[in-house]
């Protein structure tokens, strides 16, 4: 551990920085915050990004028991979106401007590779629009539920149309938390591999850590290291979304039972940009999750990204969410402005339009 604050820094600036040095960090809020924007500063500049998009969640039925999750249903109760309801949420996004569509959803029983692909293709037939769908979770089931390897599933995905993955469902990537916040939900160490395969056949993802219920503070640097190091080998990472525990309505917010702080917010995506520096340069805040007045407090600690204007958000809604289903254009240039950065409108993969 560098033994000076000007030695922490060049050696941050390196991308050497170490656990201990992020612990050290931690408990040194004003010198982390302050890191975090100078590095900022230098790999973004005042551009902060937006992305027009459409979230559509096909299905609510699922065979998973996570206990941070208020949307899952049984499949006599649940839903299943027909394709041309889906095609029909597609088309008022793209004539709302969309270059984007973001589809996740339950672990549906019955639905096999074809199904999935049929989404992807028949979207992809009729609109010029990036399709990022189908968390490593849901990759695994799909291979599961088809006979097939992740690596056979993702390959035909991208054939279909498939432009990037989420990387969501990696929650807090360690076991013994996983075994009790979401038990049958794939390891940790298949998620680091379905992740890789997709990066190594050419599917770009994001990344995320869910924080704020029973993880510890050296359990949320661990996972960004974790980040780090597929980073440094893959380079498939577009960006690293922290998302704060939604903890309405849904078991495991009765068991924590306590409101993530301010500082904690403002301390995850901090370290989030000074860990992962120079490897992983999009840090983003999630409006959905912090609400419109933190997210834009997000923007002094280390975060170049907002997210998407979604059209349709239901999974944080369900477990308390308040920040409402879209974010248009103009809100997102507003709030950017008025703390004084340039708003620039983006694609999937950050190229600015
Ligand atoms: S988080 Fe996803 S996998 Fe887990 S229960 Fe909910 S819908 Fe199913």
């Amino acid at each position: 551990m560098s033994e000076n604050f000007d030695d922490l820094y060049e050696q941050i600036r390196k991308g050497e920085i170490e656990r201990e040095d992020a612990v050290f960090l931690a408990a040194n809020p004003g010198y982390l915050f302050q890191l975090a924007d100078e590095l900022r500063k230098e790999q973004k500049g005042d551009i902060v990004t937006y992305v027009s998009n459409r979230n559509i969640n096909f299905t609510n039925v699922c065979v998973g028991n996570c206990k941070f999750c208020a949307f899952r249903e049984e499949k006599e109760r649940g839903y299943l979106l027909r394709m041309d309801a889906v095609l029909s949420k597609v088309e008022e996004a793209v004539n709302n401007d969309a270059t984007e569509i973001c589809i996740q959803g339950g672990l549906h029983p019955d639905l096999t590779l074809p199904d999935y692909c049929r989404i992807v293709e028949e979207i992809k037939s009729n609109f010029d629009v990036h399709i990022h769908a189908f968390s490593p979770m849901e990759i695994h089931h799909v291979a599961r539920n088809s006979g097939m390897s992740e690596e056979e599933v993702l390959k035909e995905l991208k054939k279909a149309g498939l432009g990037s993955v989420p990387g969501t469902a990696a929650e807090i990537l360690d076991d013994s938390i996983r075994e009790i916040i979401c038990p049958r939900k794939i390891k940790t160490e298949k998620w680091v591999e379905i992740i890789k395969i997709a990066h190594r056949v050419g599917i770009p993802s994001t990344s995320t850590i869910m924080y704020g219920h029973i993880e510890s503070l050296e359990d949320r640097i661990e996972h960004i290291f974790k980040i780090r190091e597929i980073q440094k080998e893959t380079g498939g990472f577009t960006e690293f979304v922290p998302l704060k525990f939604m903890r309405k309505n849904n078991e495991l917010g009765r068991m924590v039972n306590r409101e993530v702080s301010f500082l904690e917010n403002a301390t995850v995506h901090a370290l989030s940009r000074v860990i992962l520096h120079p490897y992983c340069v999009n840090v983003q805040a999630s409006w959905v999750k912090l609400g419109v007045a933190d997210v834009q407090r997000m923007l002094h600690f280390g975060v170049n990204d907002l997210g998407g204007t979604l059209m349709e958000e239901s999974i944080s809604r369900l477990s308390g969410s308040l920040a409402g289903e879209y974010m248009s254009p103009e809100d997102f240039e507003r709030l950017i402005k008025d703390v004084g950065r340039t708003p620039k409108r983006r694609d999937t993969l950050y190229k600015l339009l």
